[in-house]
């Protein structure tokens, strides 16, 4: 059977968890005994049996001895000198003279009390020496001696010794282990290097003692990352076991994740990391902000092995590091690519708003028994230099993992409002305009006040804005969600819930959330009428939304067929191609116009009465 080499290693060398019944680890140590004699092999092990060790390995026949040492890797071997075939110094010298078995601790036993033959099998590299005949309590301190130091040397050698993280040694024998498992049951094993030089210039420009507390607050984070607790990362990044630690080197620090993972998971964790291990710390007066370059290599493509994955996610944080475009580089160049793609728009998504590159685009919303235009959805685009005009798909999200989404969405507040107010103006009445708000802006704080001051200063009527909110964004922290949306209600404005049905479905907070309007996402009309799950889906959405007294919208609508049904089901309000794409202001305006001429509308209100 295949152990676990890493967790083995680890508990044998920290022993039981403070709080478990102590049992020394020794005892489960491997005892292997070669004595001619039989009674002597048998009391010796009765001896260790009465203290507690169980597991032995013997053999009366000296020449087995190489072999058994070979095959059962034992912890510490006790050695009878004196064997009539094959002298226990020979034995002894044939153990020191393998690479492989050249450390095994070796006790020798011999009846003999003279002074030369106890120099001699220390002299061939015997670890310690016990006489004949065994005395209980003097075999049981030799063998706990012994197997102590050799614990003591394990430790040292996996374990480093500021931070207590295994060091490359058993870290790599560990992955060795995995991408064997994986050859077996499948996925893939993750090697991520991660360079932190704070710890290297923190050595050099202040002091050993500062660069060692850096290293110590890396491996603690590391450590919360990878721990059972956070076990959640492993499953959020579909792997199956909890990722492991290692220190590498000085300024190095290593992550392995196992399982059926992909590239986007890869691709979450580092930016974790990057954010856990870049938080700024203050040891002893010295703030360190670490920059972190993170390296990722899989195993099968980037190497066979351990050895190979490291060298591969080293390199990769090189790259990352001289590149300096993003904080982690896969090994692997296809996945590069789309990375550094990302990355290298998001360092232009940076300064879009300066550069005037956005661009407000309304689609109408459109009254399903009149077919009047009663309001608008500001909907964002980028003109991109390069790339031309890119949607929102394309950036939002990056926009909210840049920490960008508060000036795009206070950009297109402003314009929004703006532009609506300019609509009542110019006489094309008092459209309602909606924005979408993402939930960084939802939950920042200052969204109301904001809001006011845009409002102020274009000059729009509360009651002309919308502001939709998606079911995930609020299910988080309902109380404080429903603090919010009435701190928005209280400006005047109306709060709609976009993709309706497509999030948490949780009905209960409908009725407790002071919503005035239900948008059914896309995905229930796009099938109408023909399919009569989202007939039945639809229905019940708007029965729903009239019965706590909001008007209901569909969006997405783009066939004649689909708007009939939407108004046999009794929808108040749509939106989608079939009546317009979403275009800029002077066309959405133009358009405005036209149907109000078309069809002899008079304008509610215009700029006198507001
Ligand atoms: P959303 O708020 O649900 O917007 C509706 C999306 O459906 C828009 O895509 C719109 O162009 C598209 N659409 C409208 N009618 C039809 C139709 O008949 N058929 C089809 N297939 N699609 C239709 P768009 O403009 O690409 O926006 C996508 C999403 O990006 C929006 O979904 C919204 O969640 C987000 N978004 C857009 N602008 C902003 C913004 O200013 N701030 C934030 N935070 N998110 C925004
Ligand atoms: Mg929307
Ligand atoms: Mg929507």
């Amino acid at each position: 059977m295949k152990i676990d080499i890493w967790a083995a290693t680890v508990q044998a060398s920290l022993g039981d968890p403070i709080g478990a019944p102590v049992r020394s680890p020794l005892l489960d140590a491997k005892v292997m005994i070669v004595d001619d004699e039989s009674a002597m092999t048998e009391l010796i092990r009765a001896y260790l049996q009465d203290e507690g060790y169980t597991n032995f390995v013997a053999t009366n026949d000296p020449h087995q001895t190489l072999d058994l040492l070979r095959r059962e890797d034992p912890s510490v071997l006790l050695l009878d000198l004196t064997m009539p075939h094959l002298s226990g110094f020979k034995v002894l010298e044939a153990i020191r003279t393998e690479r492989a078995l050249r450390y095994t601790p070796v006790i020798v036993l011999s009846d003999s009390t003279s002074a030369d033959v106890k120099l001699r099998a220390l002299r061939l590299g015997a670890t310690d020496f016990l006489s004949k005949p065994v005395d209980p309590s003097e075999l049981v301190l030799r063998v706990r001696n012994t197997l102590a130091f050799r614990q003591y040397h394990t430790r040292l050698a996996n374990f480093d010794a500021v931070t207590g993280l295994p060091t490359q040694t058993l870290f790599d024998r560990g992955i060795d282990e995995m991408v064997e498992r994986r050859d077996l049951v499948g996925g893939l094993v993750a090697y991520f290097s991660i360079s932190v030089p704070a710890c290297r210039a923190l050595r050099e420009s202040v002091d050993q003692v500062t660069a060692d507390g850096l290293a110590r607050e890396l491996a603690r984070r590391l450590d919360r990352i990878a721990s059972v607790e956070n076990r959640a990362t492993a499953i959020a990044t579909g792997t199956d076991r909890a990722p492991r630690v290692a220190r590498l080197d000085a300024d190095r620090f290593g992550l392995v994740l196992e399982g059926q993972t992909d590239a986007d998971s890869l691709e979450k964790l580092a930016k974790q990391l990057v954010l856990a291990l870049s938080d700024p710390v203050v040891i002893d007066l010295h703030e360190v902000g670490p920059t972190v370059w993170i390296g990722i290599a899989m195993s099968p493509g980037d190497g066979p092995n351990a050895a190979a994955l490291r060298k591969s996610a080293d390199l990769a944080s090189t790259h990352a590091c001289q590149q300096g475009i993003a904080p982690y580089m896969f090994a692997s160049p296809e996945l590069n690519a789309k990375t550094l793609q990302r990355m290298t728009l998001g360092s232009q998504l940076r300064g879009a708003v300066q550069r005037g590159e956005l661009r407000a685009h309304y689609q109408p919303k459109v009254d399903i028994r009149s077919n009047r235009i009663i309001g608008a959805e500001a909907l964002v685009r980028w003109q991109h230099p390069e790339l031309g005009m890119l949607p929102p798909g394309k950036f939002i999200s990056l926009a909210e993992e840049l920490g960008l989404i508060g000036s795009i969405g206070q950009w297109i507040m402003e314009c929004a409002c703006l532009d609506a107010a300019n609509w009542a103006r110019a006489g094309l009445g008092e459209l309602k305009v909606a924005i979408n708000v993402a939930k960084p802006q939802f939950l920042s704080g200052d969204l109301c006040a904001t809001l006011d001051r845009v409002m102020r200063e274009s000059g729009l009527r509360p009651r002309q804005l919308v502001i939709e909110l998606t079911e995930s964004m609020l299910m988080d922290d309902v109380q404080l969600s429903r603090g919010l949306m009435s701190d928005l209600k209280a400006l005047g404005v109306a709060l709609s819930i976009d993709d309706f049905g497509t999030g948490y479905s949780s009905l209960s907070y409908l009725k407790s959330f002071p919503l005035d309007e239900l948008k059914i996402d896309q995905s229930f009309v796009v099938d109408l009428p023909g399919e009569s799950a989202d007939v039945a889906i639809v229905r019940t959405i708007v029965d729903l939304g009239h019965r706590l007294d909001m008007s209901v919208i569909a969006e997405g609508v783009e066939t004649e067929r689909q708007l009939a049904c939407l108004k046999l089901l009794g929808c108040d309000h749509y939106q989608g191609y079939h009546f317009s794409k979403p275009m800029p202001n002077d066309r959405f305006a133009a358009l405005l116009r036209h149907e109000n001429e078309r069809h002899g509308w008079a304008v509610s209100l215009t700029s006198k009465e507001t």
